[in-house]
């Protein structure tokens, strides 16, 4: 069994909503929070993924991890023409650029919200966990939503650190994950393909790829 320390969410409040992106990058997150008795609930707001069918793999993956810890779990819109709609002029960005950030505020506004109607007084997500990601773009992006209410607080907890990077690891390969291997707009297939050309690899299939099932280091 993992020993881990005592997390103590933003004002002394145990009540948080997690927003999260998929299973692999929020199971250290869930399980993390579940060992500090922390009562959270899941919300998969993520309307950027592309097309429907990873879209539908990410979600399941995620809402079986959430029903065997008995966690509830809130599955909201997806709203991908609005995603389209605010993407647009952003097709050629490269990632952790400006479509990225657009990206997180249009999943934390929504996620907020659901925050300040709802009586959560702290958010967090599992975003950051991934190394691929830029942790400081996402906490601005957090804490820019969250400041739209006086009752929320944005917790920018580095889940991360303490070897939270490599039980997330270890998670996904316990639970076979379905892993990902780009990050989840079509810009970011089209991105992740044209690499995997550049180096003689094929392109992605989608549906294939399961943590603890091949040993191909790829997006997560
Ligand atoms: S690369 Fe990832 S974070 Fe950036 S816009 Fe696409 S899905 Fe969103």
């Amino acid at each position: 069994m993992t020993e881990r320390s005592k997390l103590q969410p933003p004002g002394g409040h145990r009540r948080v909503l997690l927003h999260s992106c998929c299973a692999p990058c929020s199971g250290e997150v869930m399980e993390a929070m579940l060992a500090s008795a922390i009562d959270y609930t899941i919300f998969f707001y993520n309307p950027n993924i592309h097309p429907q069918k990873e879209y539908l793999l990410r979600k399941d993956e995620n809402v079986r991890f959430a029903e065997k810890h008995g966690v509830a779990f809130i599955d909201a819109d997806y709203d991908k023409d609005n995603w389209f709609a605010r993407a647009k002029g952003m097709e050629w960005e490269p990632e952790r650029g400006a479509r990225c950030t657009m990206c997180f505020d249009m999943r934390f506004e929504r996620t907020a919200l659901y925050a300040h109607e709802n009586g959560f007084p702290v958010m967090t997500s599992s975003l950051g966990i991934s190394r691929w990601k830029n942790m400081a773009q996402i906490n601005d992006c957090g804490q820019r939503a969250a400041g739209r209410y006086e009752d929320l607080s944005y917790w920018d907890f580095n889940w991360r650190k303490g070897g939270g990077a490599q039980r997330m690891i270890e998670i996904s390969k316990r639970e076979e994950f379905y892993q990902q291997e780009y990050c989840g707009c079509v810009y970011s297939l089209r991105d992740t393909n044209q690499h995997r050309r550049e180096q003689g690899r094929p392109p992605i299939e989608i549906g294939t790829q399961y943590y603890g099932r091949s040993n191909d280091t790829v997006e997560s």
